[in-house]
């Protein structure tokens, strides 16, 4: 079955965060001035169970979900991950299970995660350089830790293994060919991620943004670029590959090539709400109708309703909203 909203994208991919907590504090998503210590973070009673997530999972993949990518806060925080991705690869129809981490945590549990069914990972990584990578993320963990896990990933079998790397102007836009040349022939895939104004609270300036634009001629002076057709219709990043062979970049240009009119991405927040675009106000709470008993029918049939009734284009529109727009936090919805 093929559910379609009101501008006629097709539900298929599905982002599942579970946890909000994390164990970074990155400026441009959840930054420590307001998730510090005392941080209501969500009590574990109200987080789904990985059973209301995999039964959630059934009903979405039924309806043309595809692929599904858990995230948090940072999902190797979640314990047992590796039960919920078993469940979850049991799902026929179910084409593609990813996640994406900070890789903090990722050379102890890679292993693990790949033999509970895990196909690959996205690995965020904003620097090479440990000062820089330490003030974006606002904590004391060494980039070693992330390359450690990105390696023991590999060794995993986890592949392909993407990188995200959001940058900002006057932060880390100056590492952008260390990066594509630490990446280069390695066969992961690094993608270069405009600084988005997501939730409400990063101080969001359009002056930090670099566009891909001015990526991609950045990268292509050093080492010539060809444009790569999407692996599917609504895929996230613009792909590009060197030339000379040394592989793939991809680009996120949710600021300046706005990408709403292929957006086929739903995201279910760890306690059960659906977050129909990553910039939305409000939730749809599913967790409401699993602990009220109700059926796979009627809990499908709000899903239908809630799908065909979307019509979220917010970067498209970006500069119509007002600034202070109460969306929702990027942490809590898992990018
Ligand atoms: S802004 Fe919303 S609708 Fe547009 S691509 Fe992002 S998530 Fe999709």
């Amino acid at each position: 079955m093929t559910l379609n909203d009101a501008r006629n994208r097709p539900l298929h991919d599905l982002r599942v965060s579970v946890t909000d907590r994390c164990n970074f504090r990155c400026t441009y998503c959840m930054p420590k001035e307001v998730f510090g210590r005392d941080f209501p973070f969500l009590p574990r009673a109200e987080l789904l169970t990985f059973e209301e997530i995999t039964r959630l999972a059934r009903l979405f993949v039924e309806r043309g979900v595809e692929k599904i990518r858990l995230t948090g806060g940072e999902p190797l925080l979640r314990r047992n991950i590796e039960e919920l991705i078993a469940m979850l690869r049991g799902i026929d129809g179910l084409r593609d299970l990813t996640l994406t981490t900070n890789g903090s945590l990722l050379a102890r549990k890679a292993e693990a995660l790949r033999e509970a069914g895990l196909q690959r990972v996205t690995v965020s990584l904003d620097s090479l350089d440990d000062a820089v990578f330490t003030a974006m993320n606002d904590m004391d963990v060494p980039v070693q830790r992330v390359l450690d896990g990105i390696e023991a990933a590999d060794r995993a079998g986890l592949r392909p293994i993407k990188i995200n790397m959001v940058v900002k102007r006057g932060t880390n836009d100056q590492h952008v060919i260390d990066m594509a040349r630490y990446f280069r022939g390695s066969g992961h895939i690094l993608r270069f991620i405009e600084f988005m104004d997501v939730g409400h609270t990063n101080g969001w300036k359009m002056d930090e943004v670099v566009p891909a634009a001015d990526i991609i001629r950045t990268i292509s002076a050093e080492w010539p670029l060809e444009p790569v057709d999407p692996n599917y219709v609504g895929e996230v990043a613009n792909r590009y590959r060197y030339i000379d062979g040394q592989g793939e970049i991809g680009l996120i240009a949710s600021v300046t090539q706005s990408f709403c009119s292929a957006c086929t991405r739903a995201r279910l927040s760890a306690e059960g709400k659906l977050y129909t675009c990553l910039f939305a106000t409000h939730g749809h709470d599913f967790r409401a109708l699993l602990r009220a008993g109700d059926t796979d029918e009627g809990i499908g049939q709000f899903l239908d309703r809630v799908w065909r009734a979307r019509s979220d284009r917010y970067s498209d529109l970006r500069s119509s909203y007002a600034a202070d727009l109460p969306k929702v936090e990027m942490s809590y919805i898992g990018g």
